[in-house]
């Protein structure tokens, strides 16, 4: 049929993934066109997601910091807590960074079309914009359209005290006792969020520890910590039902340690994500999509019709910000001929939490099933002069090197600022770095940096001080 627009390359959505392709296939010489259901451009990420977790995690920071100073003679007295500013500054930092990006579009004379976006045919989509539909016409197509919070069935949505991450995230007011259903990532990022608020917290989660896909032993601080903060930490439970009534959601658990129905103000349910491949009209047109949702890939992004690629949340786990910006940039540059493939070593993981967790490349149980002969070392942080002057001894640093060859597999740490430090790993591993290299490299002093050199000390036996 007759098409409104054309472009060189279209994206479809314009989260870290699309705009990041967007910006790419720009910046290589491509006409663009960038589509976005949303007035915002940044997705989940920037508006409900990533950022406006971390701002609010600052905030439980300041406030946890001042609380524990009160042990080194600082006293500041309880929080008093202005949620109407706490709120507009979140909103201010989204503002900032969505603002930020138009602009950017802007400058690459990237065109940006607002409206729910469907394939029609192999090379065209047409958007419900607020003028009315369009049909934009395409070469090449970049699928960039994303996740959405999964659902487990049967519970009362309707019910606004039954919220998912983006009604935490609103901060619309601070329960008094709350459930995290989900103790995973983003769950725990709240947690920590609303425990500093003040809210009473409640953690259940099915698997037998939080923050399933971690090593154990990088989540026993965590789970030490807010074992005594929090109210309850159930695992090995489920919830089965939800009931609303004027007093709160009463909720009936499952499991070998489940408690009694309990009743609280609000309840989070998190529980994962589920990819947005069935909502775009891709089936339609032939692209495959698996029984998930996810739009199957080959190594340089493209879907099993060539001209069409998918990147981000919607083209497999882990469903990360990093990840998506990689592939966005990849795809922008294969489409514009370079000779590139996806052959990154490893994708970091990081929670937010109080303390944070990091880890990435091979994880203990993974290299034990690969059958590889590996070596681990351990640098505990009640022995880094840093962490004890912060009095944040709970922490550990961990590497996981190839027995043979020397060389680091993967790396873990658990303690403040943990999601920093892991990136020398990373690039360790990506340069395939030994123990001598990250031995031999001279680290500043004091930091929590050289946790990492002490736990490559350890592993060649050089280590002499600690502290
Ligand atoms: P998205 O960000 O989901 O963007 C997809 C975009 O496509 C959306 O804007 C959507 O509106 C648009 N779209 C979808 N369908 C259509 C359509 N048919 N037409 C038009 N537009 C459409 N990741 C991290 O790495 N670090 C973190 O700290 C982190 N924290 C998180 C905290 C929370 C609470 C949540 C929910 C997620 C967090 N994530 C984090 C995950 C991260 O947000 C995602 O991995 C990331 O946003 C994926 O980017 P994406 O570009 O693939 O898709």
């Amino acid at each position: 049929g007759p098409s409104d627009m054309h472009a060189d390359v279209v994206v479809l959505g314009a989260g870290p993934g699309g705009y990041t392709a967007a910006f790419r296939a720009a910046d290589l010489g491509k006409k663009v066109i960038l589509i976005e259901r949303y007035p915002t451009l940044g997705g989940v990420c920037l508006n409900v997601g990533c950022i406006p977790s971390k701002a609010l995690l600052h905030a439980a920071k300041v406030i946890t910091d001042a609380d524990e100073a009160t042990a080194h003679g600082i006293v500041f007295g309880k929080a008093q807590i202005d949620l109407d500013k706490l709120r507009s500054w979140k909103e201010s930092v989204i503002a900032k960074l969505t603002k930020g990006l138009k602009a950017l579009a802007k400058q690459r004379k990237v065109e940006v079309v607002h409206g729910n976006g469907k394939f029609v045919t192999g090379h065209s989509i047409q958007v419900e914009t607020a003028e009315g539909s369009k049909t934009i016409s395409f070469e090449h197509c970049i699928i960039a359209a994303g996740s959405s919070v999964t659902r487990i069935p049967g519970f009362p949505y309707d019910d606004p005290r039954l919220i998912d991450s983006t009604g935490a995230l609103a901060l619309n007011d601070v329960p008094q006792r709350m459930l995290i259903i989900g103790g995973g990532i983003i769950g725990l990022e709240m947690a920590t969020v609303y425990s500093a608020l003040g809210s009473k917290i409640s953690v259940v989660e099915w698997m037998d520890q939080l923050i399933p896909g971690a090593d154990p032993d990088l989540v026993k601080p965590l789970h030490r910590r807010i074992g005594k903060r929090y109210e309850a930490i159930y695992l090995k439970t489920k919830v089965t039902k939800i009931e609303a009534a004027e007093a709160g959601l009463t909720v009936t658990f499952e499991g070998d340690k489940a408690p009694q129905p309990q009743t609280y103000d609000r309840i989070l349910l998190a529980v994962g994500r589920r990819p947005n491949g069935r909502e775009i009209g891709a089936e339609a047109i032939g692209i495959q999509v698996n029984e998930r949702g996810f739009i199957p890939v080959d190594q340089q992004m493209r879907t099993n019709l060539p001209h069409i690629f998918a990147i981000g949340d919607i083209a497999g786990e882990p469903m990360l910000a990093h990840k998506a910006t990689y592939e966005g940039k990849l795809a922008a540059e294969v489409i514009a001929g370079h000779k590139v493939a996806f052959d990154a070593r490893t994708i970091p993981s990081v929670a937010y939490t109080d303390p944070e967790i990091a880890w990435m490349g091979l994880t203990e149980k993974e290299a034990i099933k690969q059958g590889i002969d590996y070596e681990k070392a351990v640098f505990p942080w009640a022995a880094s002069g840093r962490a004890i002057s912060m009095a944040r001894e709970e922490g550990l640093t961990q590497l996981l090197l190839d027995k043979t060859t020397r060389r680091i597999l993967g790396a873990g740490m658990t303690g403040i600022n943990a999601g920093e430090l892991i990136a020398e790993t990373v690039l360790a591993l990506e340069m395939g770095a030994d123990m001598q290299d990250l031995s031999l490299t001279i680290h500043p002093h004091p930091t929590l940096s050289e946790t990492v050199l002490f736990a490559a000390e350890m592993a060649e036996g050089t280590i002499t001080d600690l502290f």
